[in-house]
């Protein structure tokens, strides 16, 4: 089990001082779960490219390792430093962020239950809920998160969830973290937030309260657009057992280069977020002063209605940049095409600037739901090359 209680880097959500972190955000996630390899002397976690282990005897496992869909090293130690960024106890590392949603909604919802989920969450998560989960008994109710009354209405007797993206994709909303433990807590169901779009560096929702942290690692916590994969940090040891079950009984698990790759991206997680949201300042600053740029979402401008939230509970503002354009679809459509430096992809979080037309792309499985996007509505995942040259880009691109 990857416990990473016993080492400096990490303590239960809510435990006294003594059992705080007592190394920085950036030492943990070079160190915390990658101490020197005992064998070698290996600075680097070796990949462990193997599927199975050998055992003195029947049953006799050397180092607790038996068959790598159960667990592998590399993965551990890639579990062991999430949970040290999370200032949780336990992670459980998966093939995608989906993977990773998928075991967490089927340990703790049985046909019948009831999970609230944002009006406007990601469209897979959506799409999960909707097409796959419902069939299968599972209820849901999209809800505006940023109103916490509305939350506390749509939770039910039956609600084992409360789902929570902040900031959302592709709105860039403001939930507010606490209070949604408090609302969740009351209604006999956990809080899970869906820290994709943050990461751990800029927010940290186990000490807001909150029971579970969801990561799509494909996104920032790798950070090069070079793996997909999935995590789920929790201080709950009975729960990540329930889910470690059924991530061994699904399989859903990332390979050991895959989880590999993606803790050579934590190593830089904390300067990659400062200069991601060094240049989103800059792109921000950029948009909302153009012409044709009808509306800028950003939690950093003061008139977001999201933002003193976001100043109380993120470091910085991060990454993620959405706008409107005057013209509608087709003039958002053109913008996306006209962009060189910003590539027209999926996708988010690596060191390259991508663009993208959520109403076509990443959200199109949410055409004609609730959770619909608007068409003039363009998403950048800002990226780390110099501000300059990508604010150069969108003037370009909206000339
Ligand atoms: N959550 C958010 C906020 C996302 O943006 C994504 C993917 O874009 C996911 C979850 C799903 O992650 P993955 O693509 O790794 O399955």
């Amino acid at each position: 089990m990857t416990d990473s209680s016993n080492t400096d880097s990490a303590a239960p959500a809510g435990a006294p001082a003594v059992g705080r972190p007592r190394t920085g955000f950036a030492t943990r996630a070079i160190h915390a779960g990658q101490d020197p390899d005992p064998a070698t002397g290996s600075v680097i976690v070796p990949i462990h490219a193997t599927s199975t282990y050998a055992q003195d005897g029947v049953g006799g496992l050397r180092s607790g390792f038996e068959y790598s869909r159960t667990g592998n090293p590399t993965r551990t130690a890639l579990e062991e430093c999430l949970a040290a960024l999370e200032n949780g106890r336990f992670a459980r590392a998966f093939a995608s962020g989906m993977a990773a949603t998928d075991v967490f909604l089927r340990t703790v919802c049985r046909p019948g239950d009831h999970v609230v989920i944002p009006d406007d969450a990601y469209g897979g998560t959506f799409r999960l809920v909707d097409k796959v989960l419902r069939p299968w008994g599972i209820e849901h109710t999209p809800v505006a998160l940023s109103d916490v009354d509305a939350v506390r209405a749509a939770c039910r007797p039956n609600t084992r969830v409360v789902w929570c993206e902040t900031p959302t994709n592709p709105k860039l909303n403001i939930a507010d973290i606490a209070a949604l433990a408090g609302v969740a807590h009351d209604a006999g169901a956990r809080l899970v937030v869906d820290n994709t779009f943050a990461s751990p560096y800029l927010q940290q929702p186990l000490e807001l309260g909150a029971d579970v942290v969801l990561h799509s690692t494909t996104k920032y916590v790798g950070g090069h657009s070079d793996i997909v994969g999935g995590a789920l940090v929790t201080s709950e040891a009975e729960l990540v057992e329930q889910i470690a079950f059924l991530q061994n009984a699904a399989g859903a698990v990332p390979g050991p280069f895959d989880a590999w790759l993606t803790l050579r991206g934590l190593k830089t997680l904390a300067i990659r977020m400062e200069q991601h949201s060094d240049n989103a300042e800059r792109v921000v600053e950029f948009l909302t002063k153009h012409p044709k740029v009808t509306r800028v979402y950003y939690p950093g401008l003061a008139d977001h209605p999201g933002h003193e939230i976001a100043a109380k509970q993120m470091r910085r503002f991060g990454g993620m940049v959405s706008f409107t354009v005057a013209g509608g679809e087709a003039a958002a459509l053109e913008v996306c095409r006209r962009t060189r430096l910003f590539t027209l992809a999926e996708s988010l979080g690596g060191v390259e600037s991508l663009i993208e037309h959520p109403g076509r792309m990443t959200h199109a499985s949410a055409a004609d739901s609730v959770l619909e996007v608007p068409g003039d509505l363009v998403r950048l995942s800002v990226g780390i090359e110099d501000a300059d040259d990508l604010v150069e880009d969108l003037r370009l691109a909206l000339h």
